[in-house]
């Protein structure tokens, strides 16, 4: 059990964020170490892929919202980047979304964030109900209408995953299976992290991308601990079997004031979600949400009853105090904070990896290059507010 000899950056996490920003700092010319026990799985592997900065949009959060945009708008050259370094597709789909109301109680509240989204300035259009149902065959006669939203799209998240750590491999990331316990300093600065089975890995520079767990690494000092939580959420993987038609966009819809999505895939698959549930780490899959969720995705898309439940796919969602990333570097120097991407972490993974390896790129990771969308998301403003949760 020694020490695994320097590299320039060490990667804790191999999620969706942190594979990405592995693979553009090794792309970069970085030496890259990436270190998990279970790479590609965790929250990044239970998503829909959804690439979605409409429908997330929220009220008060106008922010991440903007933060979101540029984050769709990054997709297509990451995708066509990644595709062309591991000649995988990643089944980037721009289809856009169709957002529909189960009931009239919920057409009004589509309107509201219809009137929202229009006020942002996003693309959102009002559709009634035949204009949806032309859009979408599959969709029940008794929806009251819905919403278009073209900057919608989606993104296969498990081929994502694979792709990366095909496009780590060929870049020269080194991958170390096995857990962080803590990170390791001398005098204000990283020098690595210490390995939950011996050993240590040294680096300039580590970079804290183990989303929920983020929080649970040592050696981080408080003003710089994310003060990330688990969100738990599940996703149902379906199949229509031959001859049973496939939708042909993401519809998310609202049914008697609950949300749920319906995200088919290329191959006749469909991912079906998700729960939203605050109760600690924990995998287990209460019935009652999934029960829920298909009964509410049934009575949108009757056509589901012939479809066959191949996956129940629990997750456990970065969550942050204010619902916004994490992103940046902290006091401890040489520490960079990658994490808390909640509900949009498949979205944001372009433009966080690029966040990231300009971050590296500036004096001692310490001096953020300008303002950009990240500004808003550095790791000191919860210190700042004074809140910490
Ligand atoms: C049900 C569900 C649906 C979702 N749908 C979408 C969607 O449609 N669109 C979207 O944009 N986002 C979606 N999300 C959110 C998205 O999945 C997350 O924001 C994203 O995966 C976060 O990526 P991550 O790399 O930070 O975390 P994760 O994917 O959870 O990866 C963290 C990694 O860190 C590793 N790790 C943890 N602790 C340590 C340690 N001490 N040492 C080393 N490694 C460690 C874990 O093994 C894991 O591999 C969804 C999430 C869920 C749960």
């Amino acid at each position: 059990m020694g020490v695994t000899p320097g590299h320039d950056v060490v990667v804790v996490g191999g999620g969706i964020i942190g594979l990405a920003v592995a693979w553009r700092a090794a792309g970069a010319g970085r030496d890259v170490a990436v270190v998990d026990p279970d790479p590609g799985r965790g929250a990044t592997w239970a998503a829909a892929g959804m690439l979605a900065p409409v429908a997330e949009a929220h009220f008060g959060e106008e922010s991440l919202t903007a933060l979101n945009v540029a984050a769709g708008r990054a997709w297509p050259d990451f995708a066509r980047d990644l595709e062309a370094a591991t000649g995988r597709t990643v089944h980037f789909r721009r289809d856009g979304t169709l957002l529909v109301a189960g009931d009239p109680s919920d057409r009004t509240a589509t309107d509201r964030v219809l009137a929202f989204h229009q006020a942002m300035g996003l693309a959102a259009v009002r559709l009634g109900r035949s204009a949806c149902r032309e859009a979408e065959p599959l969709l029940s006669p008794r929806i009251s209408g819905g919403v278009d939203l073209p900057d919608d799209h989606q993104v296969d998240n498990r081929a994502v995953a694979t792709a990366l750590l095909d496009a780590c491999r060929t870049a020269g990331v080194t991958m170390i299976p096995d857990r962080v316990t803590r990170v390791g300093s001398a005098g204000g600065r990283v020098t690595g992290v210490v390995l939950a089975e011996g050993g240590s890995v040294g680096a300039a520079s580590v970079v804290l991308a183990a989303g929920s767990r983020s929080g649970e690494v040592g050696g981080v000092p408080d003003s710089c601990r994310p003060p990330v939580r688990p969100v738990r959420g599940v996703t149902l993987r379906l199949r229509a079997p031959d001859g049973v038609p496939c939708l042909r966009r993401t519809v998310r819809a609202l049914v008697h004031g609950r949300s749920c999505y319906l995200v088919p895939r290329d191959d006749g698959g469909l991912v079906l979600g998700a729960t939203v549930e605050e109760r600690g780490d924990g995998l287990e899959v209460p019935l009652g949400g999934v029960a829920d969720l298909v009964e509410d995705a049934r009575r949108v898309v009757p056509v589901l009853d012939e479809y066959s439940l191949l996956e129940v796919s629990p997750g456990l969602r970065p969550g942050t105090p204010d619902n916004g990333p994490i992103v940046g570097p902290t006091d401890l120097v040489g520490l960079l904070v990658a994490t808390g991407h909640y509900r949009n972490g498949i979205l944001l993974a372009p433009v966080t990896a690029a966040e990231v390896v300009a971050l590296l790129d500036s004096d001692d990771c310490g001096t953020p290059p300008g303002l950009g969308p990240f500004a808003a998301f550095r790791p000191d403003r919860f210190a700042a507010r004074g809140a910490g949760s």
